[in-house]
C-alpha cells in the first residue's frame, strides 16, 4: 500500500478510496478481502469477521454500496465530455 509501517485497513491512503477501488488494491496484493491479511484467500480466512452491512464474508471497508453506483457512470461521463471537448477543439482526436 504505503511504506509506512501500518497495517492497510489504518492506511490513510487505502481508507481514502471508494470501496470498488480498495477492493482492487487487496486483490492486486493478493490479500484476503475478509480481513485484508496477505497469504490466504477469503475461502481458507479464519477471521469470523462478516461485513457489517450485508453480512457477506467481506469487510465492511470493501462493502460496495448498491446503490451506490452511479460513481462508474460519472467516470464514464466525465471521459464522454472530455473526448467531445476533444473533437470540438481539434479536428483530428485519437479518440
Ligand atoms: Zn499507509
Ligand atoms: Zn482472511
Ligand atoms: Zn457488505
Amino acid at each position: 500500500m504505503c511504506k509506512k509501517d501500518h497495517s492497510i485497513y489504518s492506511c490513510p491512503s487505502f481508507l481514502e478510496l471508494s470501496p470498488g477501488d480498495r477492493l482492487n488494491r487487496v486483490r492486486k496484493i493478493n490479500a484476503c478481502t475478509n480481513c485484508l491479511r496477505q497469504g490466504h484467500t477469503v475461502k481458507d480466512c479464519k477471521s469470523k469477521f462478516t461485513c457489517r452491512k450485508c453480512s457477506n464474508r467481506r469487510i465492511s471497508l470493501l462493502h460496495i454500496n448498491k446503490n451506490n453506483t452511479n460513481e462508474d457512470i460519472s467516470r464514464t461521463t466525465n471521459t464522454i465530455q472530455i473526448c467531445r471537448f476533444a473533437i470540438s477543439s481539434k479536428s483530428t482526436s485519437t479518440c
